[in-house]
């Protein structure tokens, strides 16, 4: 039996190819790769952010401030912004020219060094050593952060350590419902169906449920949540595989720190 590493709940199996396997957890909902690749931090090369970064910067930016005149309805006062997983900083740029004081953090060294170069302030480790006192910033995003990490709870855990009372999480992730799954199962005899998962970069594959099964759990409430067209699904190397509907979606999800209560999905605001 494979158990959920977030929640140590019992699994089925509802995808596999070649070596590389989904499991989906029978309590908290969300499907994982199993096993995980030792170094998946490897990944993350020079080549990884050109192909999808660097070389859609342009794109990216417009997508990525389109977002933020989203989330600004949501969020008024500027202040701290720590942008965790920060890639080649087109959220770092984005935020900084809005007027927040920005800050970022990536495990890759090829990105970090992309950033300093740039004259952002970065931290290139994991999140958890970061050298910042508890409550220090207003707002953390992660976006396309959360189902690439081992560990995704700790970060979320250290996240809300960060935040300031009343501060905000943004977490924008791939949309990965069962009927994916059901398509790449469809489509595995290719050997391409783990294009279509984004495996194995990809670790933890979400919905909106699973998310607020997960995060909700942290002390973190749900306030704001919208299904959005996804920019990288239009620049993959598989165009055919890409263009499958279910692909192109992503969840934006704003997360307001709080303490003291518990909250449930069914208190989502749509
Ligand atoms: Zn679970």
């Amino acid at each position: 039996m494979i158990h959920c590493p977030l929640c140590k709940g019992a699994s089925n199996r509802i995808w596999k190819e070649r070596k590389h396997r989904v499991y989906r957890c029978k309590n908290c909902s969300v499907a994982f790769l199993e096993p995980v690749p030792e170094c998946v931090e490897k990944t993350y090369s020079k080549d990884y952010f050109q192909e999808w970064y660097i070389k859609y910067y342009e794109e990216r930016k417009q997508y990525t401030e389109n977002l933020f005149l989203l989330l600004e309805e949501h969020i008024k006062a500027k202040g701290k912004l720590l942008d965790v997983g920060c890639g080649v900083g087109i959220l770092l740029e984005t935020a900084k020219e809005k007027g927040w004081d920005v800050y970022g953090q990536d495990i890759a060294p090829f990105p970090a060094a992309y950033c300093k170069e740039k004259g952002f302030n970065i931290f290139n480790g994991p999140l958890q050593e970061l050298n910042f006192p508890e409550e220090s910033f207003d707002v953390i995003t992660m976006f396309d952060v959360l189902a690439h990490l081992k560990d995704p709870v700790s970060y979320i855990n250290t996240s809300v350590k960060l935040l300031k009372p009343d501060g905000y999480l943004i977490i924008k992730t791939p949309h990965h419902p069962c009927s994916l799954f059901f398509l790449a199962n469809l489509l595995s005899f290719t050997g391409k169906s783990r294009s279509l998962l984004h495996i194995p970069a990809q670790i933890f594959h979400f919905t909106s449920h699973s998310l607020s099964t997960v995060l909700s759990a942290e002390n973190l409430k749900m306030v704001y949540l919208i299904r959005q067209n996804d920019f990288s699904s239009y620049s993959g190397k598989h165009p055919l595989l890409l263009m499958i509907p279910s692909k192109t979606v992503s969840l934006l999800t704003l997360w307001k720190k709080q303490i003291k209560e518990k909250t449930y999905a069914s208190e989502i605001k749509k």
